[in-house]
């Protein structure tokens, strides 16, 4: 790169860093010629990722959207924001090193689903009932069948909102369990 005070053509390279957001490096740089200093950046060209959705339209690749999917799927789950975060930007950062402008939102979801699965079970479970197209019923209960066999504790089933996994559904249940119970 041409210094820009004399377009001199080379210069030395005095300091290399990444800059805080993990996505340019910046370089100090004196010109060999009139030593003058200036800087300059490495970025990833801006490429516009477009999603290509079930339906076959198409939107701009929105990383608050995607966001807002892990984020429910993650309520109460021990998946930090910073880990959802990172999900977001390892799966920007993938997509646009592969250079592909288009991608579709199934391999997006597919995606998340993957760094999910490492990291929380009851996460990848939800998100991937709502993203992952499961056919029918028995289909989901495969993809639970493939993890219970890798027996994690994660998979612990959660109740459902507004219901409450274990309750007897009556009172005389109720007793004659704690009957059953006591000797
Ligand atoms: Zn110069």
């Amino acid at each position: 790169m041409k210094c820009p005070f004399c377009e001199h053509s080379n210069s030395r390279v005095l300091d290399s860093r990444e800059t805080e957001d993990n996505t340019s490096i910046r370089r100090r740089r004196e010109c060999e010629a009139c030593l003058r200093r200036f800087t300059t950046y490495e970025r990833y060209e801006e490429i516009t990722l477009t999603v290509v959705k079930k339906d076959m339209s198409r939107e701009k690749f929105d990383r608050a959207k995607l966001l807002t999917g892990l984020q429910r799927a993650c309520e109460k789950r021990p998946v930090t924001p910073g880990q959802q975060e990172a999900i977001i930007s390892s799966i920007e950062r993938d997509l646009r090193q592969a250079g592909d402008t288009e991608v579709s939102s199934r391999r997006i979801g597919e995606k998340v689903m993957h760094y999910l699965k490492g990291l929380d079970l009851v996460a990848y479970i939800r998100f991937a009932s709502v993203c992952k197209d499961f056919q029918d019923v028995s289909r989901f209960a495969e993809e639970l069948q493939n993890l219970s066999a890798r027996s994690s504790p994660a998979l612990s089933p959660e109740p459902e909102p507004g219901r409450t996994a274990e309750e007897p559904a009556t009172n005389e249940e109720a007793a004659r369990r704690r009957k059953r119970r006591s000797p």
